[in-house]
């Protein structure tokens, strides 16, 4: 029994059966690539899941880390805490909102912006409680979260979930307009649905969601834990559009791994989180928000973000060019922006996702039938041009009826 295969057997015997790891145990990572317990290299182009914005042990997060390392690790949020306040001007700098609030996840600032739908109206003294969510979101897995996701599936024995969700299509602008109504807190959407199969938002729908929200009262949130931080193109999906929200929730990338979340809003929404009213322990660590200084440093002021695009363009050509190698009845198309894709084939995308591997690069799914791309920022095309043949030879692999 090799390495991987040791840790694989331990921990199916220890850990609760909620996830299915693939049958390596990850061990070392740098830059784009990682290592499994027997050493074997891997292109990381999943990014460890979207986090790893910047690939594994960027130096300078590394150096980030280290130093706060040596001053203090954790003091908590009755204190004031310089990198907490150093993150926070950045994050209000570099976007439309004037106020952060910090914690550990995607799930916890979900929470806390739908929490804070309700409370501001709560506090305009209105009865607004309900929330416009979409077909195919995926918000966490907290209760609140869950039940502004989109998949019935998830919801599956969590009942009764939180009360006032509507669920309506992706894209459908009309279908929204129908569930608003006096008792509208929020609408919540990603600007791209990434767990949901990398749906770019068709063009002018976050500009009617704007238009609508506005006419009814209720707030606009953006979760952008998938797309921030670059990973579609702009440092926020939503800069691309030119909709502003009211609220946004960040992630996955804002720590490069390193987990930190945060709710971003303007000023005036801000002000229903009064002294005692939401509250995190964790949120704003110092160490979490010292890495991700140092990750929006480097993404806007490191160039980062600028070199980025002209890889994303490479990648999105190189794509286009395997749909059309591979012919439609193997790809139904590829979707997606930046360094967020996904690959729809006409078969479920697991046996791909496995000869991927076996060859040398990680890549995950998002559904079924959607292999998802979203490697770090820092990857180069001979990087790119390597996971397109591996991926190439290992989608054409797929036996075919007929
Ligand atoms: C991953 C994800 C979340 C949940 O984040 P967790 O850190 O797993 O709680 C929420 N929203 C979106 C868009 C995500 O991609």
């Amino acid at each position: 029994m090799d390495a991987n295969e040791d840790l694989a057997r331990r921990r199916a015997a220890v850990h609760t059966p909620n996830y299915l790891p693939q049958p390596i145990a990850i061990v070392r990572g740098e830059g784009c690539h990682v290592f499994d317990a027997e050493g074997r290299r891997y292109l990381d182009m999943m990014g460890g899941i979207a986090t790893a914005v910047l690939g594994h042990g960027h130096p300078a997060v590394r150096s980030a880390l280290a130093e706060q390392a040596d001053k203090l690790w954790h003091i908590s949020n009755l204190f004031v805490s310089e990198p907490q306040v150093e993150l926070a001007e950045r994050l209000t700098s570099l976007c439309f909102a004037d106020r952060a609030f910090f914690c550990n996840s995607g799930a916890e600032a979900n929470e806390a912006a739908l929490k804070l739908a309700r409370r501001h109206a709560h506090d305009r003294g209105e009865k607004r409680f309900e929330v416009v969510a979409f077909d195919g979101a995926f918000h966490g897995r907290t209760l609140f979260a869950l039940s502004a996701t989109g998949t019935p599936a998830y919801w599956e024995g969590f009942g009764p979930l939180v009360e006032g969700f509507h669920h309506v299509p992706f894209g459908d602008l009309a279908a929204v307009r129908d569930r608003l109504g006096p008792n509208t807190a929020a609408i919540i959407v990603e600007p791209t649905q990434g767990e949901g199969g990398v749906r770019p938002a068709p063009p002018g729908f976050l500009e009617g969601l704007r238009e609508l929200a506005d006419a009814n009262g209720c707030l606009l949130i953006f979760d952008e834990v998938q797309t921030g931080m670059g990973r579609t193109g702009p440092l926020f999906a939503h800069q691309g559009s030119g909709v502003e929200p009211d609220i946004m929730t960040l992630a996955k990338a804002l720590g490069n791994g390193i987990p930190i979340g945060a709710m971003l809003c303007r000023e005036s929404v801000a002000a229903s989180l009064v002294p005692g009213t939401h509250a995190s322990t964790f949120g704003g660590n110092p160490l979490a928000a010292a890495c991700a200084c140092a990750v929006l440093d480097t993404l806007v002021e490191g160039g980062v973000l600028v070199r980025a695009q002209e890889v994303a363009g490479h990648l999105q050509r190189g794509l286009a060019g395997l749909a059309k190698d591979l012919g439609p009845r193997r790809v139904v198309e590829i979707r997606g922006a930046g360094h967020l894709w996904a690959v729809e084939l006409t078969f479920p995308a697991s046996g791909v996702v496995d000869r991927c591997r076996e060859a040398g690069v990680l890549v995950i799914t998002a559904g079924a039938n959607n292999l998802r791309l979203a490697p770090p920022l820092t990857v180069d095309e001979a990087q790119v041009d390597q996971c397109l043949s591996v991926l190439e030879r290992a989608i054409a692999a797929e036996p075919m009826e007929g």
